[in-house]
């Protein structure tokens, strides 16, 4: 069955959060981890295909070409329609990577006019009168002006779109889009022959944003964050109610958490306070030569099978400091994904058959080394953090990737059925 929509991510977090907005909207969907190539298999009957790339801040070159690979290789998945997701506070700069890649994608589908919405009105992220808000305060006036990588230092989203084209960039308004999908449609044709080539549309609630997808459902390119996804999936002919696959309750079941950020934190004190068992891997020791990987296995083994377990290398503000001094922040990254990607595959092999893993990075590391290439997305167990099911060479897999600040508290212990009440 071919696919009825694809989906280029421009970073990995983003392509699973887009990846469960599809699904919400009742698409089988899979998610694929990087440049897929020939040989990269997508899950059986699947509506949509997410390619989740690292291009947010890569040099425009490389985010184009990774991009027109991505989409042609949706194209041979029979995808009719891209969606080019990017995040829902336009994180890019006045070089990209949002604008260039646009153009490729709509040159290279010889396409004319493109619509863009980055609201994800749940976040706290609206578009009126074509500025973008980010809870009650303007982008520009939000923290994200401060960004390491791209601040946001202009919220007026045609005009940071026109710094990053050659092509004409308009607005279509609140009260248009409350008009309905008619409108939409009508505006975009009115647009095309004015020579616009993109437009942004305002949206401030769920609804707008399904007239909006409604209104895209016949464009080849269409781009934002993963509110119109959602929409646009919603408003797919067809479209199955989500369906209700069981959150995984059997086989052995293990965490591992290589985010030092401030919810991976608190979530680990969790599973902590729920009485399960932890080990916390030693970085300095595994790069002075010491048998980490085997002693956390010795370990692994001496564990009650029934009970969840939690193996992290994250670590405070000030451990995280006092390892950098002595490593090196790349190096010691370095080790903590070698050592989460070696555990990863011994504790498959061990029979872990429902895994969750904690930090960007590090699911990219873990599904680097299980040699994971696609999943299928299944139930959230928080906006944001479905569970996934892969193939391994081991067996079946429920996988959870999180970004380090997603989900509450008690992630670990809920999404792994056990609040210690087994003990
Ligand atoms: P997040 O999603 O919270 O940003 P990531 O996995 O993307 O999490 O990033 C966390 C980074 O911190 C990873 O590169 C990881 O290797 C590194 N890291 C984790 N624990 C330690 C540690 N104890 N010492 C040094 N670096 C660490």
């Amino acid at each position: 069955m071919p696919l009825r929509i694809g989906c280029i991510a421009d970073d990995f977090t983003g392509g699973t959060d887009v990846a469960a907005a599809f699904r919400r909207a009742g698409l089988r969907t899979a998610l694929v981890f990087g440049t897929p190539d020939t040989t990269t298999a997508l899950p059986a009957d699947c509506d949509a295909a997410v390619v989740a790339l690292k291009s947010r801040s890569t040099p425009a070159g490389q985010a184009v070409s990774e991009s027109l690979d991505a989409q042609r290789w949706l194209w041979a998945k029979g995808a009719a329609q891209v969606y080019f997701k990017y995040c829902s506070t336009f994180d890019s700069t006045p070089q990209g990577n949002i604008g260039p890649v646009a153009d490729a994608l709509l040159d290279a589908a010889g396409a004319g006019i493109t619509l863009h919405c980055p609201a994800s009105p749940p976040n706290g992220r609206t578009v009126y009168q074509g500025h973008l808000f980010v809870h009650d305060q303007l982008l520009s006036d939000s923290p994200l002006r401060h960004h390491p990588l791209n601040p946001m230092t202009d919220s007026a989203l045609v005009r940071l779109l026109s710094a990053q084209t050659s092509h004409r960039v308009a607005l279509i308004d609140w009260a248009t889009v409350r008009r309905g999908t008619d409108a939409v449609r009508d505006a975009l044709v009115a647009h095309q022959q004015d020579g616009v080539r993109h437009v942004v549309a305002d949206a401030i609630t769920d609804d707008d944003l399904a007239v909006l997808g409604g209104a895209c459902l016949e464009l080849p390119v269409v781009a934002g964050a993963a509110g119109l996804a959602e929409g646009i999936g919603h408003a797919c002919p067809d479209g199955a109610p989500a369906t209700g696959d069981p959150v995984p309750r059997e086989g052995r079941a293990a965490v591992l958490a290589g985010s030092c950020s401030a919810r991976t934190l608190e979530q680990i004190t969790h599973f902590h306070a729920a009485g399960l068992p932890s080990l916390h891997l030693d970085v300095l020791a595994a790069a002075a030569g010491h048998e980490v990987v085997e002693e956390a296995l010795t370990w692994f083994d001496a564990q009650d099978p029934r009970r969840p377990v939690l193996l992290y290398a994250s670590a405070s503000p000030e451990e995280l400091a006092a390892v950098q001094a002595q490593l090196g922040g790349a190096e010691a990254a370095a080790r903590v994904e070698e050592l989460l990607g070696a555990l990863a595959t011994h504790l498959v092999e061990r029979g872990v058959r429902r895994l969750l893993v904690a930090g960007g990075e590090t699911s990219g590391a873990v599904t680097t080394a299980l040699g994971i290439r696609a999943v299928l997305v299944g139930e959230e167990a928080d906006p944001g953090v479905p569970w996934t099911h892969a193939t391994t060479k081991a067996g079946d897999l429920f996988l959870m990737l999180k970004s380090g600040n997603f989900g509450a508290a008690d992630l670990f212990t809920r999404a792994l059925g056990s609040s210690g009440e087994a003990r």
